[in-house]
């Protein structure tokens, strides 16, 4: 298969060593696919998008998918995220999403995020998935000056957070001017998540096929023929669901319209109530930075201390452990009192961009049959979640009711071959326009000291 990272980074016979592997408990193995197989609908990829359409399909419109994954369910960026379940899933901002498809385009894509958020909520409710959900609410802290001048102008006052307050609410950490708080999103346990959802899916009669990597997609008689090593399935339709770990040829429509990112996580060893109040971080809410290249942290309820930083070009084992410590060093920085505080696990997995940098999540033109719902731009706990639930809906025949947004066909990157070159020269740039990552805000231009 054609994809554009090391082999290690789709290597399924290993679960990274993450805190949630540690913590998840097991779900049964499911079984390889072996033999010659038929199916209404198949479904590539067993993360939050390919369990949800699943269920949806299942519970909806009375249809089984099969579900083949190349590991287990979650083995993927679902099984190994920083659990944030919030809006996201594109890199445009409102003003670009309302060229791209007006107003009423716009308020599809918010009412999606919405609904994305209610629809995690309501899938651990209804199920019955305990995954560790955590405190409402998502803090955007202002990592420069401008970062928070911008922040007072465009927030709500009520959602402003000053330094002080930040401190009050044991959400400070010195490196941040001030922070917004926004209502919606939880955190919760990614894996816990993932697994029960491939449970629920179980138990609704959906079969999911673990080990079974597919290799190959071809039109057969009305349908489609998925291989696999040891074995096929013949669906009238299939769906895509392989996101960050998706390959150029599976299928070719694909090549050079999505760009694979690595995201890195470390997790420290359990902080005394002494060291939270030492840093000054007590509270659960789920929070990130301002930058470009943005950090994303949070206190998990077993006392420690999750930070996460995308970058990194290279899923090789050397380079990989280059960019952990570029995340420890950061992590040192932004959270000085913790400096002493070991690592207990560290881990990385593929989020995934598309060419027009909006997820996308309906069917492949000119493949009758053939759908495809990815692209959440390293946000998709919830809009990936969604997402699955919309394309099911019209996999099972009704007018698509994903957004417009995401049923435009994503562009190719520009020479697609080039597409690390492309995110390198992209994250030189965004990090000079970050600037460097410091303990404390640098005093303002021009300003005297007090
Ligand atoms: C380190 C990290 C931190 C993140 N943090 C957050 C966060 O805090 N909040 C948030 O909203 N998002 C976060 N994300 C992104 C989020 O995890 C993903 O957007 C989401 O999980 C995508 O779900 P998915 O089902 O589309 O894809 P995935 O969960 O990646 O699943 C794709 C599956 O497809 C399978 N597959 C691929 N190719 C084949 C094939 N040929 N045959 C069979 N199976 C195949 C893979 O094995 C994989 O299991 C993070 C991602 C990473 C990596």
């Amino acid at each position: 298969m054609q994809r554009l990272y090391e082999a290690q980074a789709y290597d399924t016979g290993q679960w990274p060593d993450s805190h949630w592997a540690r913590t998840a408990p097991p779900l049964l193995p499911c079984p390889p696919l072996t033999g010659h197989e038929k199916a209404e609908v198949a479904i590539i990829g067993a993360g939050y998008a390919g369990l949800n359409a699943a269920l949806e399909l299942a519970e909806r419109f009375d249809t089984r998918a099969m579900v083949l994954d190349a590991g287990q369910p979650g083995w993927g960026a679902s099984g190994r995220n920083g659990g944030f379940a919030c809006a996201g899933g594109t890199k445009l901002n409102d003003a670009a999403i309302a060229r791209r498809c007006g107003a009423d385009g716009l308020a599809a894509f918010h009412d999606f995020q919405n609904a994305a958020i209610a629809r995690v909520a309501d899938n651990l409710h209804r199920y019955g998935i305990d995954a560790d959900r955590g405190p409402e609410g998502e803090l955007l802290l202002a990592h420069s000056a401008r970062a928070w001048a911008r922040m007072q102008r465009e927030a709500p006052a009520a959602q402003l957070r000053d330094r002080d307050a930040l401190r009050r609410e044991g959400l400070f950490a010195p490196g941040f001017h001030g922070g917004v708080l926004q209502p919606q999103g939880f955190p919760l346990h990614p894996l816990k998540y993932a697994r029960g959802l491939a449970q629920a899916a179980l138990n609704a009669g959906v079969r999911i096929c673990g080990d079974s990597p597919v290799t190959g997609l071809a039109r057969a008689g009305h349908g489609w023929r998925l291989t696999t090593p040891q074995g096929q399935l013949d669906a009238r339709r299939v769906l895509v669901a392989t996101n960050g770990y998706s390959a150029d040829d599976l299928p070719p429509w694909l090549r050079g319209r999505y760009m694979p990112a690595l995201s890195c996580i470390m997790v420290t060893r359990p902080l005394s109530t002494q060291e939270q109040a030492a840093q000054g971080w007590t509270g659960q809410v789920m929070a990130y930075d301002s930058r470009h290249l943005l950090h994303y942290f949070r206190l998990l309820p077993c006392g420690r201390f999750l930070f996460g930083m995308r970058g990194g070009l290279s899923a090789d084992p050397v380079r990989l452990r280059v960019l952990e410590a570029e995340a420890r060093r950061h992590f040192e920085r932004l959270f000085p009192a913790w400096a002493h505080v070991e690592t207990e696990s560290r881990w990385s997995g593929l989020v995934c961009l598309t060419g027009s940098l909006a997820p996308f999540c309906a069917e492949v033109p000119g493949a009758p049959g053939l759908f495809a719902a990815l692209g959440w731009h390293g946000n998709g706990v919830a809009p990936a979640s969604e997402g699955g639930r919309r394309i099911a809906a019209a996999m099972a025949g009704q007018p698509n009711p994903a957004p417009a947004l995401m049923q435009m066909v994503p562009r190719r990157f520009p020479l697609p071959r080039l597409r690390r070159l492309w995110l390198r020269l992209a994250y030189a740039g965004l990090a000079l326009r970050d600037g460097p990552v410091r303990a404390a805000p640098a005093p303002a231009q021009g300003g005297r000291k007090a």
